[in-house]
């Protein structure tokens, strides 16, 4: 197999990742709506609250981020100690963030208190990772960036990376293959219908946002909780290429990489192994 790696770890708004290509699209629409305040919600150690505390700060926007240390989907509660470390929250703290913090309990009752808090105090709210269709069109326009692919492999959560990539490609010889780093398998249809919303804001047919393939075998103990294969991806590419992989996405997504490689999956194709980011919560574990 021939490797290449598509660097969206080195991308803007303070140590980079996926989120920064949706911010570039979310914050512009934003800043047309004259937005003056923001809500958005997720894990504590969010790469997207990060990337967007950040990118608010620069746009003059007051930021608020409605955070649990560890959501959960009932029935995937992850029992055991809370994420050590806070790299993400201290960038987004330095740059001027709010952080409204609740105990753990289901991401709903998470997503709930941000739509509360934004009526409360009249701030425009961004659902969780940037996940709507504009967040979308972001990556079916990164999909330009990368022609000719067998295979494009990438860690996928709230789904947006996927989608893009999936509509952009649907229909081409290029297979995209999402790594869940969640373990409800629901996520399948959710993904689904963010890409029918991508596909009304481009006009194009809603069928192209079928058949994605999100596998699920790599999520580990559950979201947000490093897994034993994706540290041992981890010292893998960081010895071979000196690249650094995070715990909670681009590990997992790279340890699939290697054991699919390994089944021969891979054999003769060229692959595009999408690095979505997270280098700050490389430093929490
Ligand atoms: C958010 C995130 C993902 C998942 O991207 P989605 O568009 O939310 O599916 C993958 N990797 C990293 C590092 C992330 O922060």
């Amino acid at each position: 197999m021939d490797l290449w790696i598509k660097r969206d770890d080195l991308t803007g708004f303070a140590m980079g990742g996926n989120k920064g290509r949706k911010i570039e699209l979310i914050l512009g629409d934003l800043l047309d709506q004259g937005a003056k305040k923001v809500v958005t919600c997720g894990a504590a150690e969010s790469n997207f609250v990060r990337q967007l505390a950040v990118g608010c700060q620069m746009a003059g926007i007051e930021f608020h981020a409605v955070v649990m240390d560890r959501p959960f989907e009932p029935g995937f509660e992850v029992p055991g100690a809370p994420p050590k470390g806070s790299a993400n929250q201290k960038i987004a703290s330095l740059a001027g963030a709010h952080f409204h913090r609740m105990e753990n309990g289901p991401w709903e009752t998470l997503f709930e208190a941000a739509t509360v808090l934004a009526r409360e105090i009249g701030a425009f709210e961004v659902p969780i990772g940037g996940s709507t269709p504009l967040g979308a069109m972001a990556f079916f326009h990164a999909a330009e960036e990368v022609p000719g692919f067998d295979v494009i492999l990438h860690a996928s959560s709230s789904g947006s990376t996927q989608m893009g990539l999936h509509v952009a490609f649907s229909g081409s010889a290029t297979h995209v293959l999402g790594i869940s780093c969640d373990p409800e398998e629901a996520l399948v249809e959710d993904h689904t219908e963010l890409g029918r919303g991508l596909c009304r804001l481009l006009g194009r047919d809603e069928s192209l946002a079928e058949g994605i393939d999100l596998r699920f075998d790599w999520v580990g103990p559950g979201y947000g909780v490093p897994s034993d294969a994706g540290q041992a991806a981890t010292r893998w590419l960081l010895s071979k290429e000196g690249i650094v992989l995070d715990p909670i996405y681009s590990g997992k997504a790279f340890a699939a990489l290697l054991d699919l490689a390994r089944q021969g999956e891979f054999e003769g194709k060229r692959v595009l192994f999408w690095h979505t980011g997270g280098t700050p919560a490389f430093f929490n574990v």
